[in-house]
């Protein structure tokens, strides 16, 4: 099959699953405490997709192009047997890459479990090596040194190359950046640095908040010294850095100043089975409907999801404005960062 593309020529070679709205963290980016207290209403078991129903949509979709899946949440080490969903996927023919993104709380337990399984590899988010920072940006008190073994068992398993996620927003963890560049520098670890995006309504986020990506490189480079890099591939959302002397690797991922939407390959599935073109949309199509009411074969998915990409537009960081900015966008954790 041709690869299907949307109204602005990018096809679908990449996609986000969320495997759970919950999380064991509260990051004040992505679900301040006030938002989420202990109480909140999560999603219910019944309303989850099966790993079944995942698989179903993932195997429509790769006729269309698809290659790369990513599991995320909320926290997806929190979905009971995640790993027989590894299987599930690893067993799909056309599926070249499959990684996990994680807060790496529970990683030094499920590590080999999650390579057994077939995973390619994970993305483990860490804001600072600071303890008390650390501490304070998850906000659930939990330690730094129990997320730096979850990194050490994520290497020894061989979920390489382990990529860090670093959110870094001004006056919290911006000077913790040099630290972080040290520290990986050398080890096969790729050090990514995130602009502190306005996903969703309720993190509070304010454009006096975001440490431009230009402005992380000169803080680090001001110490280290760094060459950029070719992108791998099209569509690569990293601005990629080596370290001169050819010791390891870092990216930016500058989708507020420098955002890369013309090369937007990605879709999320959020996890009660509803397909968003947009890390900023605000509505996303039921596919859990399809499967479960309408009863969906595989092809009439793949369809579904043909008729859904070719009329996509999205292009929300390129237009961000202080109009846009207030749209009822739904939060990360539902959708799947
Ligand atoms: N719980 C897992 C974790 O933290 O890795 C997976 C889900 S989390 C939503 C996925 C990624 O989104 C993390 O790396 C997190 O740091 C990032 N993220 C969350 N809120 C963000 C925000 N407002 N701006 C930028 N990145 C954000
Ligand atoms: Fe949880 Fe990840 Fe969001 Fe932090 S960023 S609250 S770990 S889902
Ligand atoms: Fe893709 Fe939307 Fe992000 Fe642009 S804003 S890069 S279209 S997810």
């Amino acid at each position: 099959m041709e690869s299907v593309t949307d109204t602005l020529g990018r096809p679908l070679r990449d996609l986000r699953i969320s495997v759970t709205d919950r999380c064991n963290f509260r990051c004040a980016y992505c679900m301040p405490k006030e938002a989420f207290p202990k109480d909140f209403a999560f999603m219910q078991r019944e309303k989850l997709l099966k790993f079944g129903e995942i698989t179903s949509i993932v195997k429509a979709a790769v006729p269309m192009g698809l290659r790369k899946v990513r599991l995320t949440g909320g926290e997806p080490l929190l979905r009971k047997e995640i790993e027989w969903l590894i299987k599930g996927l690893r067993a799909i023919e056309g599926v070249e890459d499959i990684a996990l993104t994680t807060n790496g709380s529970l990683l030094a337990k499920k590590a080999p479990l999650l390579a057994d399984a077939g995973l390619d590899r994970v993305t483990v988010s860490l804001d600072s090596l600071d303890d008390a920072t650390f501490r304070a940006m998850n906000d659930v008190n939990f330690a730094v040194e129990r997320v730096l073994a979850g990194i050490e068992a994520a290497l020894a398993a061989g979920l390489t190359p382990v990529k860090i996620n670093m959110v870094v927003k001004r006056g919290v963890n911006d000077d913790h950046v040099v630290a972080m560049a040290k520290h990986f520098r050398g080890k096969p670890v790729i050090l990514r640095f995130i602009e502190f995006m306005d996903v969703g309504t309720t993190n509070g986020w304010r454009l006096e908040d975001v440490v431009p990506a230009g402005e992380i490189l000169k803080r680090v480079t001001a110490e280290v010294d760094l060459e950029p890099l070719q992108a791998n591939y099209k569509g690569e959302t990293a601005l990629r850095y080596g370290y001169a002397d050819g010791v390891g690797e870092i990216g930016f991922i500058a989708s507020v100043t420098q955002p890369f939407c013309s090369a937007c390959n990605r879709a999320r599935l959020s996890a009660d089975g509803h397909l968003y073109t947009c890390l900023f949309g605000t509505q996303g199509h039921d596919l859990r409907r399809l499967i479960r009411e309408e009863d969906a074969s595989v092809e009439q998915l793949t369809e579904a999801l043909e008729g859904i990409w070719r009329m996509r537009a999205d292009r929300y960081s390129e237009i961000r404005s202080d109009d846009t900015r207030d749209l009822p966008k739904v939060e990360m954790s539902y959708i799947g960062g």
